[in-house]
């Protein structure tokens, strides 16, 4: 058989089942080029593979077509602008998840909120949403100081990575949700698990860790024990943001209000489902006068 061209490489992995996209960026891999090079490969459609990224792509296609995400696969996942290293010891970002971020930047700039607030990330991983938010407000009035926690040492590690070569500086506390936090902040907000534990599409991410991905009978286990934890933890006029499934926002939405928290409301994905719910905390016994001013 002759040489494959880069062309043939491509065509033999969409074959296999693999989409264009990806075969591309595989192939752009294996070459040792960046994602964005893809007008590289058309304009060398007819070049000869060399022999060792050609057997590195093969293998990489191997594990794309039996179900292995491409981030892992690569090593890195865009997400809200930033290129984050990920793999199997955490949930790779997803797009729906800048829902949440654009929800909680809104908050952080609000005037309501003071300079430099305080901002916690439940179950943070690879830190994609805790980064996010410090990188989007670090030469503004608003920059805050970010919490990120996670129950996980390995998820921790990765997140910790990812900060130190963005130059973005976090703090780190390992907690299964908040039974280690000592301190009150202005905002919270987390992407927890909320599949259900019997849910079938579940088998499609068997490569992501469980743990991050299932939350009991309902999906709701996580988000719950978030919520009943959080207003021991907000000042008084702090938000709580919480993602969650498809068809959750009204069960999100019921918990937050019979927990005490008002303007309860809810924010679409990018493909218009109602992807994160939120409310506010209007304060109470013991946790000082809050950071609202009157009026
Ligand atoms: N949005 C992810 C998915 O359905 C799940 C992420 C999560 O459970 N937090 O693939």
């Amino acid at each position: 058989m002759n040489p494959p061209t880069c062309a043939h490489a491509l065509a033999a992995a969409q074959a296999q089942g693999l989409d264009r996209l990806d075969a591309q960026l595989l192939l752009l891999h294996a070459l040792g080029k960046p994602g964005d090079a893809r007008a590289w490969l058309l304009a060398h459609d007819t070049d000869v593979l060399p022999e060792k990224p050609a057997e590195d792509f093969r293998a990489m296609c191997a594990r794309r077509a039996a179900g292995e995400p491409l981030a892992y696969i690569v090593g890195s996942k865009e997400f809200f602008g930033l290129t984050l290293q990920v793999d199997a010891r955490v949930l790779v970002p997803r797009p729906d998840t800048e829902t949440l971020v654009d929800w909680a930047l809104e908050c952080l700039k609000a005037p309501a909120m003071p300079p430099k607030p305080a901002v916690l990330d439940l179950g943070t991983g690879s830190g994609a949403i805790a980064l996010a938010i410090a990188y989007s407000l670090r030469a503004t009035a608003h920059q805050a100081r970010v919490v990120a926690v996670d129950a996980s040492a390995d998820a921790l590690d990765v997140a910790r990575d990812n900060a130190g070569r963005l130059g973005l500086s976090l703090d780190f506390i390992q907690s299964h949700w908040l039974k280690e936090v000592g301190e009150h902040f202005h905002l919270i907000l987390s992407n927890p698990p909320y599949i259900a534990s019997a849910d079938p599409h579940l088998e499609a991410l068997a490569y992501e860790p469980l743990t991050a991905l299932a939350a009991g009978e309902d999906g709701l286990d996580d988000i719950r024990e978030i919520v009943r934890q959080a207003p021991g933890h907000l000042l008084a006029g702090g938000w709580l943001l919480l993602e969650h499934g498809y068809d959750q926002a009204e069960a999100v939405c019921a918990l937050l209000a019979q927990e005490g928290f008002v303007q309860v409301q809810s924010r679409l994905d990018l493909a218009g489902i109602a992807r994160c719910s939120g409310g506010l905390w209007p304060g109470g016994q013991g946790i000082g006068a809050g950071f609202q001013t009157a009026g």
